[in-house]
């Protein structure tokens, strides 16, 4: 049966840089790339996807809904019932569905951008059909595949497998020390995976790859999987580099933007990709949004009605108040102060982390 190959783009950097290079390094997986629109989305991600296209070919655009704006449709039929961290139903309705029908029942291979200096794990399908898949992490497997592979009722088709791969010498000895220490107190998955990740990461990945082949997971149904001989681990900096070096760049609202207060500097930008009014984003994007994009940060505010707001315990109104304003860019300063200091970066991601559990929006 055939498997296909699947790569979503969010309009992050992570994810523009693993389509690149999954491109350029494997062209023949025939990769399809996709993006699900929104319907409110920075006009910055549209023209990354427009660069990306350059280099990809096309980008399949998905959407819940045509003829309409996707979020204001799906806000209707909650009653305006605004997402939330809590109620996540944005990302349910315009992503994760959208994409699944798009598979349907056919067997996908959808690789994910987590980069190797992340420590999160992303999507997971429930869908048995699809199978996500790491290329910029050490360990390209997903958990689910990973819990099974090591779990102690496997071990001897484990050992088998691996028997195969390295039938002797001390690296034969050293695996199987490892195999044979079950898991439990003491020895969690994550000891036992990277004690065999060190010993060996490529056999690793072809035992991986031949216990699938005993599973219904899509990349056990393919003759072979390239992604195996792999052992790059991509971190930020390699992603900026990829973005640099295709000509794609590295999408334009990531540009730090200079601001005073009070004497002081600092600097602010949108760190992730995602809707503008994402209730993910700290406060001091949402002011980002209302000076660089007041017409957005406007509709964003209209949203705001019958009690919901995006932000828990203040309204957007409350805050472009000036004095909440100054505060928030005050906070910022005093962050980005403490971390020259420490000779640690300044930038947003740098202060607040890009390791939000969403990855279907914000890689
Ligand atoms: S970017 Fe934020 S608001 Fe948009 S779908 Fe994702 S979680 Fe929801």
């Amino acid at each position: 049966m055939k498997v296909r190959h699947i790569l979503g783009i969010s309009g992050g950097k992570d994810s523009a840089a693993l389509a690149i290079y999954m491109k350029q390094n494997y062209p023949n997986l025939g990769i399809e790339f996709y993006n699900s629109d929104t319907g409110c989305e920075l006009a910055e991600t549209e023209i990354l996807i427009e660069k990306l296209e350059s280099v990809l070919g096309s980008v399949k655009r998905l959407r819940a809904i045509e003829g309409r704006n996707p979020f204001e449709f799906f806000l209707e039929k909650t009653g305006n019932f605004l997402p939330s961290p809590q109620q996540r139903w944005c990302t349910i309705r315009m992503k994760l569905e959208v994409f699944e029908k798009y598979v349907g029942n056919d067997l996908a291979v959808s690789y994910v951008g987590i980069r190797g200096d992340e420590d999160r794990d992303g999507y997971i399908s429930t869908k048995p059909n699809i199978q996500a898949v790491f290329p910029f992490r050490r360990n390209i497997w997903s958990l689910d595949v990973i819990n099974k592979f090591l779990n102690n009722a496997n071990t001897e088709q484990v050992l088998d497998i691996y028997d195969k791969l390295c039938p002797q010498g001390r690296k034969k000895y050293d695996i199987t020390g490892i195999l044979k220490q079950p898991i439990g107190k003491g020895f969690y998955y994550s000891k036992k995976l990277n004690a065999l990740l060190d010993i060996d990461t490529k056999m690793f990945n072809h035992a991986v790859f031949e216990f699938l082949k005993t599973t219904d997971y899509p990349v056990g149904q393919l003759d072979e999987f390239p992604l195996i001989d792999n052992t790059d681990v991509l971190v930020k900096k390699d992603i900026f580099q990829i973005l640099e070096d295709s000509g794609v760049g590295v999408p334009s609202y990531y540009k730090e933007i200079p601001f005073e207060v009070d004497g002081q500097t600092g600097t602010y930008c949108r760190s992730r990709s995602g809707c503008y009014f994402c209730f993910f984003q700290q406060k001091i994007e949402w002011i980002w949004l209302y000076e660089q994009h007041p017409d957005l940060f406007r509709k964003a505010m209209e949203y705001e009605k019958n009690g919901y707001t995006w932000n828990q315990n203040e309204t957007l109104a409350d805050m472009i108040k000036p004095e909440r304003i100054r505060q928030i860019k005050l906070d910022v300063i005093k962050k980005q102060n403490a971390n020259r200091k420490q000779n640690k970066g300044t930038n947003l991601v740098d202060i607040f982390g890009d390791d939000i559990l969403c990855t279907n929006c914000f890689i």
